[in-house]
């Protein structure tokens, strides 16, 4: 069942939200022997207060280097989700946005979650305040809320299920086959991808990233041309007409997976340019380009780099683990409705693993 009841209720108007976070200054960039220092400094303070290190692809590559030589993880949101829930240590430092921190507290509510920038915000979560989200749910009760992971703890908690890009299309054609309509939010682009996919029934929040709007279909085409031998990697958050233009579609994860199985010798990515670090670790063979934004030529007013990730930096983190400055709280009611969404998305995970392995290899929290 196709629906297109797309009407964009309630307007969201995100240019105030878009000028500041481009002027977000970012995390200082350290070079030498001051970053040598402080990278000798984080590996102690890790050690030293029993915290493991939880990078997103997007952050700076000190700091996916230092999560993986330190036995932390660097990964997609889910896998953010997932390691810090079964690791050990006794404080979660979360290298990424706000958003990411407060998945990690809910699911952790006994552990200590530090984050380098308490304001490392994104456009997703801000574009979705909680009281508007709730009453525009509240006007639609017919409907299965599917929240995407770039949420607030509050927005998690109004909703029935969590997903991230990796997982979404699954659970909507999951909740579409017992004959559910869904309200989706906030990414439209995401939610319209999905609604494609699936011919699920969905209405959709009009949220959109920052930094995957700023990719442009016409210039993608024109280097597409220039490049015959390159595979274009496309995240869903990105415009229709630039989606339309992928070979593969896909989160993070998914892209850095392409590039390690497909032949070609080049790639095309549109997704934040911080992947290139692990997807020249998976793939040092291979020629990656980044994507067009409507920077080009212009400022770096869209960059395909999201200012907010660009805010985690080795003197922040070194700051958080030393002083315990940024710590991250999620009130205990709310991180108790939410924990209810998130372990949804959790044990249809641990389950789709299971049947693809045969075996269960995903913490999931009760
Ligand atoms: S890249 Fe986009 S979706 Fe990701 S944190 Fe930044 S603004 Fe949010």
């Amino acid at each position: 069942m196709t629906q297109n009841n797309t009407q964009p209720f309630p307007r969201i108007d995100d240019t105030a939200i878009r000028e500041r976070a481009w002027k977000t200054p970012p995390a200082r960039h350290l070079e030498g022997e001051e970053r040598q220092q402080m990278l000798e400094k984080v590996r102690r303070l890790l050690k030293e207060q029993d915290a493991v290190l939880v990078a997103h692809y997007y952050t700076d590559d000190d700091l996916q280097m230092l999560a993986d030589e330190t036995g932390g993880c660097v990964s997609d949101s889910l896998e953010m989700a997932r390691f810090g829930h079964a690791h050990p240590a006794s404080t979660i430092v979360v290298a990424g946005v706000r958003f990411m921190g407060e998945t990690a507290k809910i699911l952790n509510p006994e552990k200590r979650v530090l984050m380098p920038s308490l304001e490392a915000e994104c456009s997703l979560d801000l574009s979705c305040p909680a009281d508007v989200f709730s009453q525009f749910c509240d006007a639609h009760p017919d409907r299965t809320v599917v929240v995407y992971a770039n949420t607030s703890a509050a927005v998690k908690a109004r909703a029935d299920w969590v997903v991230t890009s990796s997982i979404a299309t699954k659970v909507i054609k999951h909740l579409a086959a017992k004959g559910e309509k869904i309200l989706w939010a906030p990414d439209r682009y995401l939610g319209s991808y999905v609604q494609k996919v699936t011919g699920a029934d969905m209405l959709l929040w009009q949220g959109s990233c920052i930094v995957h709007d700023e990719f442009k279909a016409s210039a993608l085409a024109k280097l597409k041309q220039a490049h015959p031998e390159a595979a274009v990697l496309v995240h869903p958050e990105s415009p229709d007409d630039v989606i339309r233009l992928a070979d593969v579609v896909g989160s993070t994860t998914q892209i850095i997976q392409a590039a390690t199985e497909l032949d070609n010798p080049t790639f095309i990515v549109a997704t934040d340019n911080g992947i290139f670090y692990k997807m020249k670790q998976a793939a040092p063979d291979k020629l990656f380009l980044e994507a067009p934004t409507g920077g080009i030529g212009a400022s770096c007013g869209s960059c395909a780099h999201c200012p907010w990730m660009a805010m985690n930096g080795l003197e922040n983190l070194a700051h958080t683990l030393e002083t315990g400055d940024n710590e991250v709280q999620v009130d205990a009611e709310t991180g108790k409705q939410a924990l209810v969404s998130l372990n949804r998305m959790l044990r249809f995970a641990e389950a789709e693993k299971m049947a693809a392995t045969g075996e269960a290899n995903i913490a999931s929290p009760a």
